[in-house]
C-alpha cells in the first residue's frame, strides 16, 4: 500500500462522520419492529401463568392469589415467546429498550381492585 493511498484513507477518516451514535447526546431511533421491552395490560390479565411457563429465561413470575405479574427485565432476552403464548393478548413487545440501571430490579404489575370484582 502506497503512502499516497494511506494518506487518502487518513484524510477521509478525518472529515467523515463517526460510525457510532454519540450516545447519550444523540438519542437512538428505534425501528417499528425493534424488540425492546415487554409491557402488560394488567387489567386484562387472567393470571393463567402461560407466559411464565413459556419464558426460556425465567424472567416472569405470576401470582394468581396476589393478582400480581412481574418481570425481571435484566433476565429477559426479548424472544417474544410470552407475547405469542398469552391467550388474552395483554402482553406487548414495545420497541423501546429498558433503561440502563445500576441496581437490578423487578417490575411489578398489580391488577386494580375494581377489575378484580
Ligand atoms: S420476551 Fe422471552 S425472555 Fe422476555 S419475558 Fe417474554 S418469554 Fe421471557
Ligand atoms: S399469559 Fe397473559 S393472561 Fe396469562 S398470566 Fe401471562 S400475561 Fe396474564
Amino acid at each position: 500500500m502506497s503512502v499516497f493511498h494511506i494518506a487518502k484513507i487518513v484524510l477521509r477518516s478525518l472529515f467523515s462522520k463517526p460510525a457510532t451514535g454519540m450516545y447519550p447526546f444523540k438519542k437512538r431511533e428505534y425501528y417499528l419492529s425493534t424488540r425492546g421491552s415487554i409491557q402488560n395490560d394488567i387489567e386484562s390479565c387472567i393470571f393463567c401463568g402461560l407466559c411464565s411457563k413459556k419464558c426460556p429465561a425465567n424472567a416472569i413470575e405470576v401470582s394468581r392469589n396476589d393478582k400480581q405479574w412481574s418481570i425481571d427485565r435484566f433476565r429477559c432476552v426479548t424472544c417474544n415467546a410470552c407475547v405469542e403464548a398469552c391467550p388474552k393478548k395483554c402482553l406487548v413487545m414495545k420497541n423501546t429498550y429498558t433503561a440502563p440501571a445500576t441496581i437490578k430490579s423487578v417490575d411489578k404489575f398489580t391488577k386494580s381492585a375494581e377489575s378484580q370484582q
